[in-house]
């Protein structure tokens, strides 16, 4: 099924110290408007779209539309009040006689695709559809000096989001005949089906699909939009990594990437930073994917004294092939010596560097072990490192999800 849509974007609400209505703001560089029409103009069962505007507003809503073109009529001039204006977009709509409309305030820019489908899927067995959420918050009637005189039972009682879906004919009627019967008031084109006497059912709405009425709502659709987006679905992995190497004749050991000079080096067939193969080996754990010693053999001669960021860097390609994301690292060092402190800025800002990871997001500590063990008689260093990766979940798609 396919459907028009009519977003009305004629309202005159300004934010504070602008001069232009709100749904021309900018939210990180895109107006409320063209987000509005975006959401709709990419999906595959809009018809065609017809946005409602004030007549001041031509020169705004070319601005805004302008890479929405298709599929867009030209705009309608909307009245003095919503009703009026979604009047006057209905009329406009008539030409090209769309079968289902779905009505939509412009002051609504995170309507997603989902929603969309939801409110479309009601309308193959209902005339009416529209998004809303049940009201979480206890309602109080308060009266005269602020006073709260009873609580309202919220039982029953949701809150109407947009797009509200309609038989085209039905609405365009309902409409002309509250405007003809002298009805004016209605909030939303529920409402207006409602008096007609058309039935209404409810799709589930989505928080996220805010209203921006308030200065408050717009700070927070900034914020919305200035935080990364969320993976969808991540799992949260974590990995565990362990490495030994023996000292030999040498000045000095690699360790987390660091070249600290000593009193002997570590033997091996790479640079042996025990730390960084420890710390690979944590990260190919949580993704489940073999080993330092599987994809790097110690025996094949490439390898020989390769520094072995080279092998921490490939296990962080696999995590980025797998559209993860590395949460944080840690690291233990044991040791007797050399002295772990001094370096750990700059090991910590190599990892980081290695991975694409903020320094924040690595540990680097070391310990001795009392003079006990091999690491006590100096012998060797010993390494562990923790890796914590987020990955999507297969099949997320497939789960039910309110959002
Ligand atoms: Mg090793």
């Amino acid at each position: 099924m396919s459907a028009a849509v009519l977003i009305v974007a004629a309202g005159r609400g300004k934010r504070a110290g602008s001069v232009l209505p709100k749904q021309y703001t900018l939210l990180a560089g895109e107006t409320v408007l063209s987000r509005s029409v975006g959401a709709f103009a990419s999906h595959p069962a809009i018809s065609q779209l017809l946005v409602v505007i004030h007549p001041d507003d031509m020169g705004q809503y070319e601005a805004a539309v302008a890479k929405s073109q298709a599929r867009l009529r030209p705009p309608a001039f909307g009245g003095a009040t919503r009703q009026d204006s979604v009047r006057a977009g209905l009329q406009a709509l008539k030409r090209d006689a769309p079968q289902l409309v779905l009505i939509h305030d412009a002051a609504r820019p995170f309507v997603t695709s989902d929603l969309i489908d939801r409110v479309i899927a009601a309308l193959a067995s209902n005339s009416g559809a529209i998004a809303a959420l049940p009201v979480a918050d206890t309602l109080k009637q308060v009266g005269a000096g602020g006073i709260v005189r009873g609580t309202v039972n919220r039982a029953g009682l949701w809150r109407a989001q947009t797009p509200q879906g309609f038989d085209f004919t039905a609405i365009l009627d309902a409409h002309e005949a509250a405007f003809a019967a002298g009805r004016t008031g209605f909030s939303d084109d529920a409402a207006v089906a409602e008096w007609a006497g058309i039935d209404v059912v409810l799709v589930a709405g989505s928080e996220r699909n805010l209203k921006l009425t308030t200065e408050a709502d717009l700070e927070m659709a900034e914020r919305l939009l200035a935080a990364p987006a969320p993976l969808p679905a991540a799992a949260l992995r974590t990995g565990l990594g362990l490495d030994v190497h023996r000292f030999a004749a040498g000045d000095h050991v690699w360790l987390c990437g660091v070249r600290i000079p000593h009193s002997a080096r570590l033997e091996g067939h790479s640079d042996s930073d025990v730390a960084l193969h420890a710390l690979t080996d944590a990260i190919l754990g949580a993704i489940g994917d073999g080993d330092i010693g599987e994809h790097f053999p110690p025996g094949d001669p490439r390898w020989r004294d390769a520094p072995s960021r080279l092998f921490l860097a490939d296990a962080c390609r696999r995590v980025t092939a797998r559209g993860g994301r590395i949460a944080n690292v840690d690291i233990t060092i044991l040791c007797e010596a050399p002295r772990i402190g001094p370096h750990r800025a700059a090991m910590r800002a190599e990892i980081a560097s290695i991975l694409d990871i903020q320094p924040e997001q690595v540990g680097v500590k070391a310990t001795t072990t009392e003079g006990l063990g091999f690491t006590g008689r100096g012998e060797g260093i010993a390494a562990l490192a923790t890796a914590a990766i987020e990955l999507p979940q297969r099949g997320a798609g497939v789960l039910p999800t309110s959002a």
